[in-house]
């Protein structure tokens, strides 16, 4: 039988902020989670953005916090994420669930200026039901003492293996010490590597476990791959940008670097290009989100910080300029393209031949073939195409680490991620 929003022990007024948000059918990650954190259960759920997570832990830990209210200068829940844009994007769908609720939140993030900063402090020490926050941010505030957090009820760590990913570890333990013993934890990742299975026995208590991992892009997602050299992959982003009118694109690159060269490698185009990266200040961010999203921008040109959690619909095309170099960051990538009802996008991933063991990888991964698509004529000849079964016959040992083109070179020894 399959439950409805209505089958749970939810508060009235959650029930308003999902009539008044359109949600109508749990999703399955949302089916398995709220009745055990209404339980007061602690979880650790396996699943990516886009699963309706965000959702799954908002709504009972609201419901939770209306029926057992915290002291007015207290914090009910905390909520850890890896970045400032996803952190404002749970503090959004927040504010879309809590209208009726009448429950605070405040997202505490780091670039602002020394005004945000009081801000922030005002939120900490006023008593807010619900804080967002970016681990080093936090830090921050409460070594200054006055974070008000005895009666937290609920700490939830969102994307925690990109929170591992960047760094965050030893923020993350600073941040569990200053809290109350006597909580509830709830841990969400997209995968489960060791070191999150480290950290969930470390900080949950007897948790129950929920797998809604997909490991797979969106079925609608059309994905075809070229193989490039290098010196073609600027003519081949251009080609392709030229040859449809586009509206929304996002270019994913690994490195800054690589941002800020291809945007002003396309600024001559008549698209309208801006860039994404962690130079920005978080003004600058917010703005060139804002208006990537209201379409004044059309070419996104970002580093892996947009690949998880924004949610933004309608990108027509989604272009790995290289590839990430973890496997199921192609994934997340990917999946900018399929938001919501918006079915049918295209990613294109640009291959040069050193990045072909990757690339096999990501096709493991996802259990299919990529397309592989030829070439425009104007750019001449690509690297060839090596399988991945002739990829493993070939030999690993050799002078030559830099595998060339054409199928005469080798590829390279290491090619683990
Ligand atoms: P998330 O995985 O939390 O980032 O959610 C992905 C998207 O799905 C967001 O745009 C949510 O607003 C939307 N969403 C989540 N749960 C539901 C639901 N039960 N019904 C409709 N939309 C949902």
């Amino acid at each position: 039988m399959e439950l409805k929003f209505k089958d749970f022990k939810l508060d009235d007024k959650i029930f308003e902020g999902l009539d008044a948000m359109g949600f109508e059918k749990p999703t399955p990650i949302q089916q398995q989670a709220i009745p055990l954190i209404l339980e007061g259960k602690d979880l650790i759920g396996i699943a990516q953005t886009g699963t309706g997570k965000t959702a799954a832990y908002l709504l009972p830990v609201m419901s939770r916090l209306l029926s057992n209210p915290v002291q007015d200068n207290q914090i009910g829940a905390l909520i850890i994420a890896p970045t400032r844009e996803l952190a404002l994007q749970i503090d959004t769908a927040f504010q879309g669930f809590a209208y009726f609720a009448g429950l605070s939140s405040a997202a505490i993030y780091g670039g602002g200026d020394g005004a945000g900063f009081d801000v922030q402090k005002k939120a900490l020490t006023s008593g807010t039901d619900v804080i967002i926050a970016t681990p080093g941010k936090l830090i921050s505030h409460l070594n200054l003492g006055y974070v008000k957090v005895q009666q937290l009820q609920t700490l939830i760590l969102d994307e925690a293996d990109k929170m591992l990913d960047m760094g965050f570890m030893d923020d993350i333990n600073k941040i569990i010490s200053a809290l109350p013993k006597e909580r509830q934890t709830l841990l969400f990742s997209a995968t489960m590597p060791p070191r999150i299975r480290e950290l969930s026995a470390q900080v949950l208590n007897n948790p129950e476990q929920i797998n809604i991992a997909i490991s797979q892009p969106a079925a609608g997602i059309f994905q075809g791959a070229f193989m490039v050299h290098d010196m073609q992959k600027v003519k081949l982003i251009k080609h392709l940008l030229q040859s449809k009118p586009l509206k929304s694109v996002i270019v994913f690159c690994s490195k800054k670097s690589e941002v800020k060269e291809i945007e002003k490698e396309l600024q001559g185009l008549s698209l309208k290009v801006q860039s994404m990266h962690s130079d920005l200040e978080q003004t600058e961010r917010e703005n060139v989100m804002s208006n990537f999203r209201n379409r004044t921008t059309n070419v996104l040109v970002a580093t892996d910080i947009v690949s998880r959690g924004i949610d933004i619909d309608g990108i027509e095309l989604v272009i790995n300029y290289n590839l990430p170099s973890d496997a199921e960051d192609y994934i997340h990538r990917i999946g900018r393209t399929s938001r919501g009802s918006n079915s049918g996008g295209v990613a294109f991933t640009f291959v040069n031949p050193k990045e072909l063991g990757n690339f096999h990888k990501i096709e493991s991964l996802i259990e299919r073939e990529i397309k592989k698509i030829k070439l425009p004529d104007s750019l001449g000849e690509g690297p060839a195409y090596i399988t991945m079964e002739d990829y493993k016959k070939m030999p690993r040992t050799g002078p030559s680490r830099n595998f060339k083109g054409g199928g005469k070179g080798r590829p390279p020894r290491n090619n683990k991620r």
